[in-house]
């Protein structure tokens, strides 16, 4: 039987593996699914290069020692909701990360500048020697009242030094154009701030590693401090296991109030998850999350917003 490709169509939000395999342990979904495949007479399975690299990191994590529960860089994820469903992660504990020094400036502006002044030579991050070395840092209103934190910026986002200006942000945009806001209303930044590295790279993106994300989050802290978001969206599974340490699915994690210094956090899909999804459902899935966002913030929402994504 020919190849199979591994289609991007069919991932899962997590960016891998099949949506309807139920995932309690990504590599338990994997392997039967690859042995779904098997049975079905499969022999060769194309993977991209981010499901190379998330297999990578599977056995890197599978080979580390056991690390004390949870981030030593992240805050304790809190659900302030009833149920905390998503578990804690358990990631390799990332070495020992200083904060950043309070940025000197009068306005949110100006102090934001400052800390984006610092982040281009950050020996915690530079260390690591897997990431790339132009400095990504944010973009929109220092003062929003809403902050989206994505996970590391991509080729285009390296291109023009501004976080979510490819095909996801284009995305965002359109998300943010249905809340009512203009991109400039919002505070968009990434966990990491340098795009990670694969070995030959061109065009090609892959997701940051716990440790890529550790060693940038006290400048997603000090960002938060000096913002003072009322609300921040944490963009994809990836975001929220850097930013609050949950792991397992978007769709587990989704629905509830997270908190990150003090903010309450909502989880929903990346924008670029929606680029490949053509379920109706996904679309209307973040909608719910962006208007309990507007709701948090006390935007109004019109008849006409709430029906969004709904069938007729
Ligand atoms: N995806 C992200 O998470 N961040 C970006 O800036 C672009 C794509």
């Amino acid at each position: 039987m020919a190849p199979r490709s591994f289609l991007k169509p069919a991932l899962h939000p997590r960016g891998w593996l099949p949506s309807v395999l139920p995932v309690s342990r990504p590599v338990d979904a994997l392997l039967d699914f690859l042995r779904s495949e098997e049975v079905r007479g499969v022999t060769h399975i194309h993977l991209d290069d981010q499901a190379k690299e998330l297999l990578r990191e599977l056995h890197r994590r599978a080979r580390a020692p056991k690390a004390a529960p949870v981030r030593s860089a992240a805050e304790p994820a809190r659900a302030v909701a009833e149920t905390p469903v998503a578990a804690s992660a358990s990631p390799p504990a990332p070495a020992f990360v200083p904060a950043v020094s309070a940025p000197a400036g009068a306005s949110a502006a100006e102090k934001i500048a400052a800390l984006a002044a610092q982040a281009e030579t950050w020996a915690p991050a530079r260390k690591l020697g897997t990431l790339r070395t132009t400095m990504v840092f944010s973009t929109g209103s220092p003062e929003a009242d809403l902050m989206l934190v994505g996970e590391a910026p991509g080729y285009q986002e390296e291109l023009q030094r501004e976080p979510f200006v490819g095909p996801a942000g284009q995305k965002l945009n359109d998300i943010l154009k249905a809340m009512g806001l203009a991109r400039e209303q919002a505070y968009i930044s990434n966990i990491v701030k340098f795009r990670p590295a694969t070995p030959g790279q061109t065009t090609n993106n892959r997701k940051p590693t716990l440790e890529e994300m550790a060693s940038c989050l006290s400048f997603v802290r000090a960002e938060v401090e000096i913002v003072k978001p009322r609300c921040i969206v944490a963009l994809g599974g990836t975001a929220a296991e850097g930013l609050l340490g949950l792991t397992g699915s978007v769709s587990a994690m989704r629905g509830k109030w997270y908190e990150f210094n003090g903010i309450p956090v909502r989880v929903t899909y990346h924008p670029s998850y929606l680029l490949r999804s053509t379920s109706v459902r996904d679309k209307r899935a973040v909608w719910e999350d962006m208007m309990e966002a507007m709701e948090k913030l006390g935007m109004p929402i019109s008849e006409r917003q709430r029906a969004f994504f709904l069938s007729k």
